[in-house]
């Protein structure tokens, strides 16, 4: 499946600084994004750079969330910016203090254009490690929480669809056929964009 998302071509010199790239965003249909991603054990040069080409395309999509695995890297990082609350998290585990849930929108930059309802829990603690293999902690709720289980289950090869409830995946998945994403998609000026990961 061509990717034809970016209306500019990747790599470094393409109008961004020096050492950052922008990577081509994998869809829905790609094996990697199916496969669990194995966990980072070298926190070197390679790995910082990962970090910078997750934010960087990131924040080229103007999306909420990336995984790794997202770009074609096999391994489990993640890239997030929901609100000010912005950052990335090495080999995340996810820890839930309570047992609320709720229901929202949830869209994915594997998914273009594909939003629907997903329950997630309400509140997660996401412990996990920075480029440099200092341990860290991030705790969300509402949006920045489903962002987290959003894109740790990408890490697992778990995507949004496994989430929905019966209904709601078959007529997701109606949509997901019929979409043809090799045209030129413009994100919607109407979309609630911090709530694509
Ligand atoms: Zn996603």
């Amino acid at each position: 499946m061509s990717n034809k998302l970016r209306s500019s071509p990747s790599g470094p010199g393409g109008g961004y600084p020096q050492g950052m790239a922008i990577r081509d965003i994998r869809l829905f249909g790609d094996p990697i994004l199916r496969t669990a991603a194995e966990p980072v054990t070298d926190f070197d040069k390679q790995l910082r750079s990962l970090v910078r080409d997750l934010t960087q395309t990131l924040d080229d999509a103007q999306g909420a969330g990336l995984a790794a695995p997202q770009i074609g890297v096999g391994l489990r990082v993640f890239a997030y910016a929901v609100g000010s609350e912005r950052g990335y998290l090495v080999n995340p585990e996810l820890e839930f203090p309570d047992d609320d849930e709720r229901v929202g929108e949830e869209g994915c930059l594997s998914f273009p254009g594909i939003y629907y309802d997903v329950k997630r829990r309400l509140h997660t603690v996401a412990k996990g490690f920075t480029d440099r293999g200092d341990p860290i902690q991030i705790v969300g709720t509402e949006v920045l929480a489903r962002c987290l289980q959003h894109e740790t289950d990408h890490l697992d090869g778990v995507l949004f669809i496994d989430r929905m409830d019966i209904a709601t995946r078959k007529q997701a998945m109606r949509e997901i056929r019929a979409a043809n994403w090799d045209v030129q998609l413009k994100i919607s000026p109407h979309r609630m964009t911090d709530r694509i990961f």
